[in-house]
């Protein structure tokens, strides 16, 4: 059986035409979405994200600024740069590209982010949010994945999930996301004795370890629906996922690709989050 592809193009123009509608409202009401970038130095995956972003958001008409900081900034630095965008009633979403550099207090500064403008999940209060399933912003990749597996036709509710990961950004709070959508959720990680078992029982599988080919088509039961939120860099220099892919398509029902599918997404759920705080700090 070759597995149904869910794509992640398919997916971003679903997301679009939703935004265009509430992107046009704003305007009509004389506010402009707009999002603030703050990246210290210029790691090549943290370009390489906002080349992305500037493009998605060149389409759908959101404003994006980029902040850039030297590699020596100094704690005090960053925050007047984090506090300045949290006071600018213009900027309605930030994002702080992270891991930031070993000088500065990471935990303080997500202390400091504007849970109102936080898009992508740093501040506390958003990562209880994800907890307690109360509206806030999860974090863009976390939800991407689910956005994806629903836009495609996946109900999650009863379903048995297993995912493969655990950090902030993704394992971790996207079991939560998943629990609140009623499904039955498994969580592996690298101290995990069985993973193969975890996936063989599962309806879907979401793979977020980092790790080429982890996901074989052993581990997948017939008809499985596979979501591969892995980006890894495979040793001819091309993108791979998790998930071994001819393999597992022949077993799946459906698969999205890397690349071309859940990180096709996340800038788009980006743009959603700074449209929805653009909707709420606009009106104030
Ligand atoms: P991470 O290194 O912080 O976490 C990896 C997790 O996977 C850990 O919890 C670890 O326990 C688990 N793990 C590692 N090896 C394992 C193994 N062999 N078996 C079982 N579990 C294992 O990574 P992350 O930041 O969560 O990112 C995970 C993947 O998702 C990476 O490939 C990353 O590039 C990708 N990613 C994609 C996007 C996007 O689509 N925009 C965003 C963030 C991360």
């Amino acid at each position: 059986m070759a597995a149904q592809l869910m794509s992640g193009k398919d997916t971003a123009a679903a997301v679009k035409a939703d935004l265009d509608r509430e992107i046009e409202d704003l305007k009509e009401r004389g506010i402009m979405p707009r999002l603030d970038i703050i990246r210290v130095g210029s790691k090549p995956e943290d370009l390489a994200y906002e080349r992305g972003a500037r493009k998605r958001f060149e389409k759908l008409g959101i404003a994006l600024d980029v902040t850039e900081l030297p590699e020596d900034v100094t704690q005090e630095e960053f925050e007047d740069t984090l506090q300045t965008a949290n006071r600018d009633p213009l900027i309605h979403g930030i994002l702080i590209f992270r891991p930031l550099p070993g000088n500065i207090d990471e935990e303080r500064i997500a202390g400091l982010i504007a849970p109102e403008k936080d898009v992508d999940c740093m501040s506390p209060v958003n990562i209880a949010k994800v907890m307690t399933g109360e509206t806030g912003f999860a974090p863009c990749t976390a939800e991407a994945a689910i956005e994806i597996g629903e836009r495609n036709g996946i109900d999650f509710d009863g379903k048995n999930v297993t995912v493969i990961g655990r950090s902030m950004v993704v394992g971790r709070p996207l079991s939560m996301m998943l629990l609140q959508k009623n499904a039955t959720v498994t969580v592996c990680h690298s101290h995990s004795k069985d993973i193969v078992a975890s996936c063989r029982t599962a309806d879907v599988v979401i793979s977020a370890a980092g790790r080429i080919g982890l996901v074989t088509a052993d581990m997948v039961k017939d008809g499985a629906c596979v979501i591969d939120v892995g980006i890894n860099a495979g040793p001819d220099g091309q993108l791979k996922g998790d998930v071994d892919f001819e393999a597992v398509s022949e077993k799946a029902a459906m698969i999205t690709p890397v690349p071309g599918g859940v990180g096709g997404v996340t800038t788009s759920i980006l743009a959603r989050h700074v449209v929805l705080a653009a909707g709420t700090l606009g009106a104030e």
